[in-house]
């Protein structure tokens, strides 16, 4: 493996990282990190407090657990929604628009490479501006959730003031006792974010999505995902399997640095703007 440090300029990075990825098509692996220059914190880099998640267990097993995170999301969602593609999302929109990027496989659940133009993403994680209901399958936009939400809750998010945002649209409130919770509207099930929590698995179709993805691909771009939990590990090891070369971008160490030809600790927005220069897109 060939490991630099930030030390180089975005310029000579993306050089380096034309070199690795070739003339395509590559496929795109993203996480936390490609979105944390959209405001949208990453908890699980370098630099991050070390946090519990939620998992789907609590989620269905506890219903004062289920109240507390709806209470939450009621708030955080907002902000959620509020954000925008930074320069790395748009890079690999152009680059997608080129010609060169065949597709981008996130674990990000913020839909912001929706948002910068990216036609071909594979959701792996699922989307914040989605709510599915557990037992008919049927899926309401998040949107629509939260007018029957503030129709139950009429002065719930005036009262909340100090607002901590996180990935999956959380929102630290002091209390949620009261907070009433929407069921299903068309036939009374349990509603639950369409986002993939811990202890649950990806639905298997977006898995083969993402490995045809791959199967596709020449190379493969790993762009600010450490790789760890419910991972796009199994994609990386899928190309590296196939001889195809993996380039990463990301602050700090990832979970397939063995695999990687080239890994570049560094933020991604500079370097992937750069290497829409070093393609012509
Ligand atoms: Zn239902």
């Amino acid at each position: 493996m060939v490991q630099t440090t930030e030390a180089q300029s975005p310029i000579a990075a993306a050089e380096r990282l034309r070199e690795t990825l070739g003339d395509g098509p590559v496929a795109v692996v993203t996480g936390a990190g490609i979105s944390t220059d959209s405001g949208i914190p990453d908890y699980r880099g370098p630099d991050s407090p070390p946090r519990t998640p939620m998992t789907y267990q609590q989620f269905v097993g506890d219903p004062a657990f289920r109240r507390h995170y709806w209470a939450r999301n009621h708030v955080g969602w907002h902000y959620m929604r509020e954000t925008h593609p930074n320069g790395g999302h748009r890079a690999l929109a152009r680059l997608e628009a080129a010609g060169l990027v065949s597709g981008v496989v996130t674990q990000n659940v913020d839909t912001l490479h929706e948002a910068a133009g990216s036609h071909r993403v594979i959701d792996l994680h699922g989307r914040f501006d989605r709510v599915v209901c557990l037992s008919c399958g049927r899926t309401i936009s998040r949107a629509r959730l939260a007018e029957r939400l503030a129709a139950l809750n009429p002065r719930f998010a005036e009262s909340v003031a100090d607002v901590e945002v996180a990935p999956d649209a959380d929102a630290v409130l002091a209390s949620t006792e009261g907070f009433r919770v929407a069921d299903c509207e068309f036939c009374g099930g349990m509603l639950k974010p369409d986002i993939v929590y811990f202890g649950e698995n990806v639905p298997k179709e977006r898995v083969l999505d993402a490995y045809a993805l791959v199967d596709g691909a020449e190379s493969v771009l790993v762009a600010g995902s450490s790789l760890t939990v419910l991972s796009g590990r199994r994609f990386v090891k899928h190309a590296a399997k196939q001889d195809k070369p993996v380039a990463i971008v990301n602050r700090g160490p990832t979970r397939a640095d063995d695999l990687a030809a080239l890994k570049l600790d560094t933020g991604c927005t500079e370097v992937l703007e750069a290497l829409t220069e070093a393609y012509g897109a």
